[in-house]
C-alpha cells in the first residue's frame, strides 16, 4: 500500500487503543478493571439531553455555520465572561468537534513547516502527533528537578528562532498537577515578550480539588484587546459535564485567528454535529450542579487512590490537584512502563497507561474516574502483581490466580 510519509509517521492514539483492548477483553468475559480511562462515568446533564432532544424531535437536523450555532457561541461568551472575566464577541469564538479539533485547526492555522511548539513534560499524548500532523516540530521540556512543572527559565531555554507556540494544560493530563500561578504568569509574560502563541488547554479547568480555584491566564496579560492577543483558550463540555461522546469543544482567541481556523474547519468537517451543539448549549445554559457533584466525587476518589497508593513501598506519587489522573513512579518495580502496563493487563487484567506515552518513563497513568470499587480492587490487584511479599494467590471473581512470576 502506498501511504503518505505523514500517515506512516503518525501513531495510533495509545489511550483510545487501550479502551478498545479493554472492551475486547470484557466482551470475552474477562474481569477487566480499567484504570486507563479518560472520561467520567456520570450522566450528561438533563438540560443537555432536553435541548438535544428538542432538535431531534423536529426531525430537521441540518448543517450549521462552520464555527458553531449562535446560541452555543452565546453560551460560550457568557462562560468566558463568568470564568475568565473577558468580553468576547461571537467572532472570537469557534466551536469544534471536541477540544481536540479546536487544537488541531488552531495548529493548522498557525504553523508553517518546521515551526516548533513547546510544552512541558509530562504532556497529553496527542500533542506531539497533532503538531506533526500540522507540519510542526514538537519540543517537550522536562523539568531538571524531576518534577511535573518545569520552570519558566527551562521553558524559555527551549525558545528558539523557529518557536511559534507554547501549549500549557493545567490541571494536567496525565499528572493531575495544577500549575502554579507564578508559572502561568511567567509563561504569559514570556510568550508576550517573544511574540508567541500561548495555547491554554483548560479542558480540566473545572475539576480542581482542595478548595483551589482555576488560574485565569488573562489575569497576567498585558494585552487587553483580545484581537491583538496571541493567547488562545481551549475548553470543552467533554470532561466537566461528562459529555465526551457529544464531541463539542471551543477556542476563544483573536478574530483574525478564529476566522482562519473557521476556514480550515469549514473545508475539513463543516460545523460540528447540530444535536451535539444544542446539547452543549443546554449544558452551558442549564443547572450547573452536576459539575460540583462530579468534582466532589473525583476529589473523594483521588483521596482513596492516594491512600491505597501510599501502601506501596517504593512507589512515589504526587497528589493530583485536579483532573482524574495520577501519575505515580513505579520504576522501583519496573523501569520500562510499557512492559509494566503489559504485565498488569496480562496477569491481573488491570488497564493502565504507560508513562512513556506522556514523555516520562517509569511512570503509569492511573485514572480515578471509575467507581471506588474499581479503584480499590484495581490497586489491590496491582499490589499483588508487583509486591513479592504479597500472598501467592489472588481471586479474580471465582478464578484463582497463582503468581508464577518474579
Ligand atoms: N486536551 C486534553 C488535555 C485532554 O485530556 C483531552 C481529552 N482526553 C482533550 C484535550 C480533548 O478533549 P475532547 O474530548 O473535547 O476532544
Amino acid at each position: 500500500m502506498s501511504l503518505s510519509q505523514l500517515a506512516r509517521s503518525i501513531r495510533e492514539s495509545p489511550t483510545l487503543k487501550l479502551n478498545e483492548t479493554a472492551a475486547l477483553l470484557r466482551d470475552k468475559g474477562e474481569p477487566v478493571i480499567h484504570l486507563g480511562g479518560g472520561e467520567p462515568k456520570s450522566k450528561a446533564p438533563i438540560d443537555a439531553i432536553v435541548s438535544c432532544s428538542s432538535l431531534l424531535q423536529t426531525g430537521e437536523v441540518r448543517y450549521t455555520p462552520a464555527d458553531g450555532i449562535a446560541p452555543l457561541k452565546k453560551a460560550v461568551i457568557r462562560y468566558t465572561e463568568e470564568h475568565y472575566d473577558r468580553q468576547a464577541a461571537p467572532e472570537n469564538v469557534i466551536v469544534s468537534s471536541g477540544a481536540k479539533q479546536s487544537i488541531m485547526v488552531l495548529l493548522h492555522a498557525i504553523l508553517d513547516p518546521k515551526e516548533e511548539v513547546i510544552y512541558p513534560v509530562p504532556y497529553w499524548v496527542s500533542y506531539p502527533e497533532m503538531i506533526r500532523i500540522a507540519g510542526g516540530v514538537p519540543i517537550p521540556v522536562t523539568a531538571r528537578d524531576g518534577s511535573f512543572e518545569p520552570t519558566v527559565e527551562e521553558m524559555a531555554e527551549a525558545v528558539g528562532p523557529y518557536t511559534k507556540a507554547v501549549i500549557l494544560n493545567s490541571p494536567n493530563n496525565p499528572s493531575g498537577v495544577v500549575y502554579s500561578d507564578a508559572f502561568i504568569a511567567g509563561m504569559v509574560e514570556l510568550c508576550e515578550r517573544r511574540n508567541l502563541y500561548l495555547i491554554m488547554d483548560d479542558t480540566y479547568n473545572r475539576l480542581i480539588f482542595d478548595g483551589r480555584a482555576p488560574t485565569n491566564c488573562y489575569r497576567f496579560t498585558q494585552i487587553h484587546n483580545l484581537d491583538s492577543s496571541k493567547l488562545v483558550v481551549i475548553n470543552c463540555v467533554s470532561k466537566m459535564y461528562a459529555m465526551t461522546g457529544f464531541r463539542i469543544g471551543w477556542a476563544v482567541g483573536a478574530k483574525e485567528l478564529v476566522r482562519a481556523m473557521t476556514n480550515i474547519q469549514s473545508q475539513e468537517t463543516s460545523g460540528p454535529a447540530a444535536p451535539s451543539q444544542w446539547a452543549a448549549a443546554g449544558a452551558l445554559n442549564g443547572v450547573q450542579s452536576s459539575i460540583e457533584s462530579l468534582r466532589l466525587t473525583l476529589e473523594n476518589n483521588r483521596n482513596v487512590m492516594m491512600t491505597h497508593l501510599g501502601a506501596f513501598e517504593g512507589v512515589r506519587t504526587g497528589r493530583p490537584g485536579g483532573t482524574f489522573y495520577c501519575f505515580p513512579d513505579f520504576s522501583a518495580y519496573e523501569k520500562n512502563s510499557q512492559k509494566l502496563a503489559a504485565l498488569l493487563l496480562e496477569k491481573v487484567r488491570v488497564v493502565t497507561v504507560p508513562g512513556r506515552e506522556f514523555g516520562m518513563e517509569g511512570h503509569l497513568r492511573l485514572s480515578f474516574c471509575g467507581t471506588l470499587k474499581e479503584i480499590t480492587e484495581g490497586l489491590a490487584r496491582i499490589k499483588w502483581a508487583l509486591d513479592p511479599g504479597a500472598p501467592n494467590e489472588l481471586f479474580l471473581g471465582d478464578r484463582k490466580l497463582v503468581r508464577d512470576w518474579r
